[in-house]
């Protein structure tokens, strides 16, 4: 009993910390980080993303920050 509480627990931060990011939202996502971090660079994305969201690639970073028309 205690090890499934410690479990559902443990399971709740997970889920809580690393987001899974749903296709129709990463656009917003990718686009509102690189508005907050003043237009950075592939980097300094991927640092904000991997501490929110578990889901994001490098490869979908680099796809977004081709069609920002400000960079
Ligand atoms: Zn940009």
């Amino acid at each position: 009993m205690e090890n499934n509480a410690l479990l559902d627990q443990l399971t709740t931060k997970m889920l809580y910390l690393l987001y899974y990011v749903k296709i129709d939202e990463l656009f917003d996502i990718l686009h509102e980080t690189h508005s907050a971090i003043g237009h950075g660079g592939r980097n300094r994305m991927m640092a904000e993303l991997k501490n929110k969201y578990c889901n994001i690639t490098n490869e979908t970073v680099m796809i977004y920050l081709k069609l920002c028309v400000q960079c």
